[in-house]
């Protein structure tokens, strides 16, 4: 390549930017006069680069998955001798160390009725397979009325057609195709937060849904404890643990969704163990692979896998192309065991009480409508949306990289993050609600 070639392959900021507004679709973006994308050169422990050379602490593990921080030895190293090896093979009909590996130590950490592992590409995609395996459970078993699913308000299962028809009627965002969506059943946001005192009347809502149309019911999906993209909101383990008996009680399956959850972000390794409960499909993603590659898996039990395999066609109807993908297999055993060998449920406990302390500064403004905070999850819920270009430049300018979404400005920053690293983003957002985001300065 001459200069002159190459030259042209080292574009400066203001030409990426250029050439990313004008071809680049990005995740939930307009495409006519779209919001500037900050470029990012490079990544280490909890800090960002930008091209512009500026550095920002992460507080979002790039959508709760990068658990490490970035550019981890140990991660790098897994990736690094896996390509020397192969990079992927086809999962039909071949198999290879890093996926059994993996999916034996999802089996052991996960609780012990999930025994086997179906390996898929992303978070919604594992959802969409244990919706199919829900249906196709109960049509092995001559029950094939049984085919919708219910679940809580407020949820978020991913953007692909069967995740889309159980997220949020409302914040999921996904209005526009409801003609083709299943419908499906929605019970109330659980009325008790985390940490409140139970009241039986809490689950009458779910009960009288679950008892209504039990019938039709294949499954019940829920994310565990904490509620993601769907409105950030945290509610009892009590009401889970009821959700799990009125399953059982009425012949419904349980699929967890422990996508954004799993891997020890609210202070367990997986949410449910704050209700002590077995769900049978259990689905996980984000941070399994430490943030490297994508990967997700669907377990369920050794009951379900084998009333599915004994009846016609005698197998599970799905398959992704780079199903098992041995890189990303590799990474997940890695980021495992770097987060099972470090002190993690100290770390996340000491974010959650820094975040507790440092937050709470955040209810006393005006605009602010709840504070709360569940292990390495902080949220400020404002009374009005955000204006998101405005306020994540101002994050920017103070050096944090945090992206809010609707009425809510949240972090989850990596597990290794240092207390003063947490203290600037905790009082940017402090700062950047005040001057922010107060209904006053709408423009
Ligand atoms: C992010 C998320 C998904 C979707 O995962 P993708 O990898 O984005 O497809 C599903 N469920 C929950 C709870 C999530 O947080």
């Amino acid at each position: 390549m001459d200069r002159e070639q190459n030259q042209r392959f080292v574009w400066d900021e203001e030409q990426l930017s250029d050439r990313d507004r004008r071809h680049v679709w990005h995740p939930y973006a307009s495409m006519y006069n779209p919001p500037r994308a900050y470029p990012v050169s490079r990544a280490r422990g909890v800090r960002l680069t930008l091209l512009d050379g500026r550095e920002l602490i992460d507080g979002m593990s790039s959508w709760w998955a990068a658990i490490h921080g970035y550019n981890h030895p140990r991660l790098n190293r897994a990736i690094r001798d896996q390509l020397e090896k192969m990079a992927h093979v086809m999962f039909g009909g071949l198999t290879h160390e890093p996926a059994v590996k993996l999916a034996t130590r999802l089996v052991d950490l996960t609780p012990s009725a999930l025994d086997k592992v179906f390996f898929c590409d992303s978070g919604s995609v594992a959802v969409e397979v244990a919706i199919k395996m829900a249906i196709q459970y109960w049509q092995a078993l001559g029950r094939s009325r049984k085919s919708k699913l219910l679940t809580i308000r407020g949820g978020y299962h991913g953007d692909t057609f069967g995740a889309m028809s159980v997220c949020d009627p409302v914040t999921g965002m996904h209005s526009l195709f409801s003609a083709i969506l299943t419908a499906q059943h929605f019970a109330e946001v659980p009325a008790c937060r985390f940490d409140e005192a139970w009241h039986e009347r809490y689950i009458d809502d779910f009960r009288e849904r679950i008892t209504a149309v039990r019938d039709e019911l294949a499954a019940v999906i829920l994310e565990p404890i904490v509620q993601g993209a769907g409105g950030m909101r945290f509610y009892s383990p009590v009401f889970l643990e009821r959700v799990r008996d009125l399953c059982t009680k009425h012949e419904v399956l349980l699929i967890l969704d422990e996508i954004a959850t799993g891997f020890g972000r609210t202070g367990k390794l997986f949410a449910s163990e704050y209700a002590g409960v077995s769900p049978d499909m259990m689905c996980l993603g984000k941070a399994m692979t430490g943030g490297y590659m994508t990967l997700a898996a669907t377990l369920t039990t050794k009951q379900i896998s084998e009333a599915i395999s004994r009846a016609e066609p005698k197998a599970f109807m799905h398959g992704p192309t780079f199903m098992g993908n041995p890189m990303a297999c590799a990474v997940s055993l890695a980021s495992i065991d770097v987060l099972l060998e470090s002190p993690w449920r100290e770390r996340v406990s000491r974010i959650e009480r820094q975040l507790k302390r440092e937050l709470s500064a955040c209810s006393a403004l005006p605009e602010v409508k709840d504070v709360r905070v569940l292990g390495a999850i902080g949220v400020v819920e404002l009374a009005h949306p955000v204006r998101l270009p405005e306020v994540t430049q101002a994050f920017v300018d103070r050096g944090v990289w945090i992206r809010p979404f609707g009425r809510l400005v949240y972090t989850m920053p990596p597990f290794i993050i240092e207390e003063d690293d947490l203290e600037k983003i905790t009082s940017a957002i402090v700062e950047v609600v005040s001057r922010h985001c107060s209904n006053r300065n709408r423009g």
